[in-house]
């Protein structure tokens, strides 16, 4: 067996496979798979199989499409088959509500070049014809969707790998990872010690077995799956005879998937009464053996499933397949390196391998291989949940997940297991003025405030909530009189030391300010991608505060990390300082009421040592409301008398809480871009005019630098702008194609009601020529064209002379 290699790849199942031989595809050969037993031996060996793009998440629907579109080309490397049956595919919507969700999703897919189509119940019955449509309204038909040979897809992807030069030792089993100083692995096997510069984890039902070996949790739990494989069924005998194919059928309704299988058909059901598998470690005995059947857990399923799909009542059930697969919380894969470790990867949780696993490999092994990967992966990071996580988190979100694998994705969900978990000390208190809380990287914040007998939940819909009213009423306060709200949503970091301004210097695009001032900064990859906006408080030459995302820190933390310079110490404080943000024309009064120091000299962009009633707080004076404001951070047992002092001197001037709905409001009216909307690794800052906070004249090298200098010569070919809308009852969300005569020239990032001018708004990229004021273009929000007009000038305090004054 060979005793040294570049990568150590944990676990062949389809996912290890695929990133070994991804591993290859771009140069790197001396890499080697360790599996425990057979390749397929976990999950993939019992998949049914499917494929299929439909994803809520865009990049995560690019990266099915990839995968999909890579089995042509493993075909054609290794001349073995991966038994592909490109059949096609129709989701069933049964209620409005889930055809608009299709209808999204399709407008969604015209930017990404996938030509899925939206079908009518007579269409879906020729297509489909052993659905029965009654009750169906319509469906989103996929001529990508359809089924491979699991085992002889993953032997496909080993092989392919093998020929870039990759090794693969089965029967050998993984007992220890011990690192050492140098960052390098010993990976101690049954058949003896590899030593390896990195290592993955793929192992699947294992993952966290495999992660435990080096002291890393990760946070991910099996479920119990189960499908039915029928006898002939003739309808389906006929199709074939005829030299057809059936398609898959996903019927939401019924929370089933249904395919042609031989000359039958097979089902599998994503049941509410479903069980996590092995909730205290899985058995390293467990391998090419299936669970025991469970028709009990899946009667209602059957029952519902005998309706739409008449055939299966009269069809013999010829096996069943029962097994384990595992999920993340969030139900999409956790990729990357993993926080807080050296030389130590993830590609694990991957519950569509079949659909998802080109993609998880193409990204993994770009990230290694290349520094960093093509496009935003943070919906499938292992960074996108914190060191907060444990079992006890996981295992409720995993089964919701699983429970609501057919459910209609709204966008302004939230999703109630595991709930509440982290609050901050003013959880009571807003409890009690009537917050209706949403959850951000675990934490509980309120997205509004119900008065009266408004009901303490907002609706889950595409189109405006019960939401509206109370944003309406939070909006107003803030650009009328005064609004609170708690800064505990941003991330926040201490840098300190003798390095520290040299260092963030570099690590930062933008100025680092002088002391007693703030700064914006775009944080770039070396590729010139945004990895970070960060606002920097320079508190003396050695102490600065950086702010950004809340739930990006796990994310950033490991960016800095990576990229850390002697003389410069780095803490987290994200949860330790909290504190609030008073923002309206009245907010500088409340403030002076506070305080016994003059703040009339306190400049846009000052920030201070204050005491703010009895709290020692560090003041900031800027709003991402766009209004005259100061963010006012303090200790967390001080947070309660700020509070005190700033509620009590708020109140004779109007003063109201606010949550994260008006937030989103209120940035509107300044076209304010927003972290993993408007910014993100898919997008430059020249392209969404971030680099007028780059610092170009700046004598360093920092990092990015060439790229947004290459950048900035060429200029940039799309351009984030602002539209004002013509829409009815739904706004902008996400990803909603920009149409210009008749082709789509552009998408949306975000958008939303601007309560103070009463105007829907979008944010989104058009090709550079076409971005002038007044472009007339249409907007496809749910499946309907509105007419929207590029707007340049921003809809509140254009000239910034409240903002500033
Ligand atoms: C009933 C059922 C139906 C499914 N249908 C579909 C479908 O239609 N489409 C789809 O896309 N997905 C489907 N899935 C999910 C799919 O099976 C998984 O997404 C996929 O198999 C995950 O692959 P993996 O490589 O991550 O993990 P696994 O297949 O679990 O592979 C992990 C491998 O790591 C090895 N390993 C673990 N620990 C060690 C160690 N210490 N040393 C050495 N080796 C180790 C294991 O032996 C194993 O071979 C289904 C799952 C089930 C249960």
């Amino acid at each position: 067996m060979k005793t040294t290699t570049r990568v150590a790849v944990i676990g062949g199942g389809v996912v290890g496979c695929s990133v070994l031989y991804h591993l290859t595809k771009l140069g790197w050969s001396d890499v080697m798979l360790i599996e425990r037993s057979e390749l397929t031996s976990g999950s993939t060996w019992h998949a049914a199989g499917g494929f299929h793009t439909l994803n809520g998440d865009t990049n995560m629907a690019a990266l099915q499409g990839y995968t999909i579109k890579l089995y042509k080309e493993l075909e054609e490397i290794t001349g073995m088959s991966c038994g592909l049956h490109h059949v096609g595919g129709v989701t069933l919507a049964e209620t409005q509500e889930r055809f608009d969700m299709l209808k999204a999703e399709r407008a969604k897919h015209r930017f990404m070049g996938l030509e899925t189509e939206i079908v009518s119940p007579e269409e879906i019955k020729k297509i489909a014809p052993v659905t029965n449509v009654d009750g169906i309204i319509g469906g989103l038909y996929d001529p990508l969707d359809g089924h491979l040979d699991p085992s002889g897809t993953t032997h496909a992807y080993a092989k392919a790998a093998r020929m870039g030069g990759a090794t693969i030792e089965t029967h050998c089993k993984v007992i220890e990872t011990n690192q050492r100083p140098d960052g390098t692995w010993d990976v101690v096997t049954s058949k003896g010690t590899i030593h390896a510069e990195h290592v993955v984890n793929a192992g699947g039902l294992w993952a966290r077995e495999v992660g435990a070996m080096a002291g890393v949790y990760f946070p991910l739990h099996p479920m119990e799956h189960q499908y039915i494989v029928t006898d002939e069924v003739p309808m389906i005998a006929e199709i074939i005879d005829g030299g057809g194919e059936h398609p898959h059928v996903m019927d939401p309704a019924g929370e089933s998937y249904l395919r042609q299988e031989g000359r039958g058909l097979c089902i599998g059901f994503y049941e509410q009464p479903c069980k996590p598998w092995a909730v205290d470690g899985t058995p390293w005995d467990f391998g090419h053996e299936l669970l025991p059947d469970d028709f009990d857990k899946i009667e209602d399923s059957i029952a519902f499933a005998y309706n739409r799909f008449p055939a299966l009542e009269a069809a013999g059930v010829k096996s069943v397949i029962h097994g384990p697969f595992t999920f993340a919380p969030d139900g999409n894969p956790l990729v990357g390196p993993v926080p807080g470790m050296r030389n130590y990867w993830s590609a694990c949780a991957v519950m569509a391998g079949f659909s998802q696993g080109g993609g998880v490999g193409l990204m993994l092994a770009q990230w290694m291989v290349e520094g960093e990967c093509e496009r935003d992966t943070f919906a499938m990071d292992c960074a996108r949940f914190g060191d907060w996580i444990n079992p006890g988190y996981t295992r409720p979100k995993v089964i919701e997940n699983y429970q609501k694998r057919f459910s209609i994705a709204y966008p302004n969900e939230e999703l109630p297991a595991a709930r509440p978990f982290r609050t901050t000390p003013m959880y009571d208190i807003f409890d009690g003025m009537g917050a209706v809380w949403g959850a951000q990287y675990g934490m509980e914040v309120p997205n509004y405030f119900a008065e009266g007998d408004e009901p303490r939940y907002e609706t889950p819909s595409f189109r405006r909530s019960n939401a509206f009213k109370a944003t309406a009423r939070e909006v107003k306060a803030v650009r009328e009189n005064v609004g609170i709200n708690e800064v505990h949503n941003f991330g926040k970091y201490l840098v300190k030391g003798a390095g520290a301004r040299a260092w963030l210097d570099r690590i930062m695009a933008g100025r680092v300010p002088q002391p007693g001032r703030l700064s914006l900064t775009p944080m770039l990859s070396p590729k010139g991608r945004l990895i970070g906006d960060f606002t920097i408080s320079c508190l003396s030459e050695e102490e600065f505060q950086l702010t950004a995302s809340y739930g990006s820190q796990a994310y950033h933390m490991r960016w800095f990390l990576q990229n850390l310079d002697d003389g410069v110490s780095l803490e987290n404080i994200s949860d330790t300082r909290n504190g609030f943000q008073i923002a309206g024309p009245k907010a500088r009064e409340v403030l002076q009421a506070c305080t016994r120091t003059d703040i009339s000299d306190m400049r846009f962009m000052d920030v201070r040592r204050l005491t703010v009633g009895m709290a020692d707080c560090i003041v900031q004076r800027v709003s991402y409301t766009g209004d005259l404001g100061y963010e006012i951070y303090c200790d967390l047992p001080s947070q309660r008398a700020l509070w005190d002092a700033l509620w009590n001197a708020g109140q004779p001037m109007g003063m109201k809480p606010f949550g994260m709905r008006a937030m989103m409001s209120l940035r509107l009216d300044k076209f304010f871009g927003s972290w993993l909307r408007e910014f993100s690794p898919d997008y430059t800052a020249a392209e969404t005019g971030l680099d007028r906070f780059i610092s170009f004249k700046k004598p360093v090298d920092f990092v990015g630098r060439a790229a947004a200098e290459a950048e900035r010569e060429a200029g940039p070919a799309r351009q984030l702008c602002a539209f004002e809308v013509e829409a009815d009852d739904a706004d902008v969300v996400a990803y909603e194609p920009i149409w210009l005569d008749g082709a789509v020239v552009g998408f949306c990032t975000s958008g939303g009601y601007s309560h103070y001018a009463q105007k829907s708004i979008a944010l989104g990229f058009v090709p550079t020529g076409k971005a002038v004021e007044g472009l007339a273009v249409e907007i496809e929000i749910l499946g309907k064209m509105y007419r929207a007009r590029l707007i340049t000038q921003p809809l509140f305090d254009a000239d910034g002379a409240r903002m500033r004054g």
